[in-house]
């Protein structure tokens, strides 16, 4: 029988491992202490549990997170990591490093059934929800090898104080697995991190934004790019299912829940498609009865998208609009740009699949983090 990775277990499910091996509660937290904020993989580190828990431990467990393909270190900072998930799959996971903060953005499927039209994720389809020791797993990894790359031995100093729910996939088509790993990011034998600084991004699947208020409410981010039903239609094919009318009441029902006070409106700008005046004002009424805050995020072109970005000066009078109105609205910075040519330059020698990956890391890597 393979042995339960850790990885996969949030809390509870740890004690539950550890009561049936008939060992003492606050074992579980020592364990989860041990793999999450020491980020130990061997059961023999972990000197303050006694030996035979130790080896019984070694008989029915592992931590194992994806094995690194690829790291690339951009000139600014940012930090991308390609990782394999078996079968051909791969995933990007990216660091972005700021003064104040370091964000993590973490994928939680393997390609996306949402096929925005945009998204280089959703045009390669949708291959299969991640494990979480596959979504944890990135935050696992990136935590541990961040601190080792910057010789941190203490296990209290965190290098990653934000994460993002925003790379690969739509995390609430894979609500199980999401919702384990929230969990353990806000654990604090785990991560320990607050619900203002984990931030969830949805294209809008409303029935789980109601189910996310209840079960763990973090950040909020929803991926708007559009003023009007005929135009969403046509950019998020999940509109003709939950259409903005019922988009923006699963919003106001989730900010009586939600760790701030505001949702972040994301908001792709499309030349010539999304945005013009006159859909600023029609945004500008859309939402004027939903606290929120804008990001507007320059469009990443590829290969056969059809689509081109906005122009500078289009996205900044887009943005003075909202701002005119009220509305707090930042543009989203381009960083690691040097490594996002790397990024091609790897494609030849990994596996087909990885290829579609790191055309999906294109994207990724103009992200900095929203507001913290
Ligand atoms: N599936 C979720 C989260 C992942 S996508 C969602 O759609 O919200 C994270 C953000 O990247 C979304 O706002 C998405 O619209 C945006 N995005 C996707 N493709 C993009 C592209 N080519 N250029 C710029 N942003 C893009
Ligand atoms: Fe999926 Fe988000 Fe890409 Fe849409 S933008 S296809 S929901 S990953």
């Amino acid at each position: 029988m393979d042995r339960v990775n850790l990885l996969d277990l949030d809390a509870a499910q740890v004690a539950a491992l550890v009561a049936g091996l008939g060992e003492k509660a606050f074992r579980a937290r020592q364990l989860t202490r041990w793999v999450h904020r020491r980020g130990a993989a061997q059961f023999e580190a972990m000197t303050d549990l006694a030996k035979s828990l130790r080896s019984k431990l070694d008989s029915v467990a592992q931590v194992r997170a994806p094995a690194v393909i690829r790291d690339a270190i951009s000139e600014d900072g940012t930090r991308k990591w390609l990782l394999d998930v078996g079968q051909g799959d791969a995933i990007e996971t990216v660091f972005i490093p700021e003064d104040e903060r370091g964000t993590l953005c973490v994928s939680t499927q393997a390609g996306c059934a949402v096929n925005c039209r945009f998204c280089s994720t959703g045009k390669q389809g949708f291959s299969r929800n991640l494990t979480t020791a596959e979504i944890i797993g990135q935050l696992w990894w990136a935590e541990h090898a961040l601190r080792a790359s910057r010789g941190i031995t203490a296990e209290h100093e965190r290098v990653i104080s934000n994460v993002v729910l925003m790379g690969m996939g739509e995390p609430l088509q894979n609500y199980e697995a999401t919702l384990r790993s929230l969990r353990l990011m806000l654990d604090d034998d785990a991560y320990g991190l607050s619900r203002r600084r984990v931030t969830l991004s949805t294209s809008g699947m409303v029935p789980q934004m109601d189910r996310l208020a209840h079960d763990c409410p973090v950040a909020l981010a929803v991926s708007l790019h559009a003023p009007n039903d005929a135009l969403r239609d046509n950019l998020v094919p999940l509109n003709r299912k939950y259409p903005l009318r019922e988009l923006l009441a699963a919003c106001q029902r989730y900010l009586t829940f939600a760790p701030r006070d505001f949702i972040t409106f994301e908001y792709v700008m499309l030349d010539g498609l999304n945005d013009s005046d006159a859909q600023a004002r029609q945004l500008i009424a859309l939402v004027a009865d939903v606290p929120c805050k804008f990001n507007l995020i320059p469009f990443n072109p590829f290969p056969g998208s059809g689509l081109k970005r906005s122009t500078s000066e289009r996205i900044r009078a887009f943005a003075l609009r909202l701002q005119d109105a009220g509305f707090v609205t930042t543009i989203r910075k381009t960083r690691g740009d040097d490594i996002d040519a790397a990024c091609g330059q790897l494609a030849g020698d990994v596996q087909d699949r990885t290829r579609l990956a790191q055309r999906a890391v294109r994207r990724l890597l103009p992200l900095v983090a929203v507001d913290s």
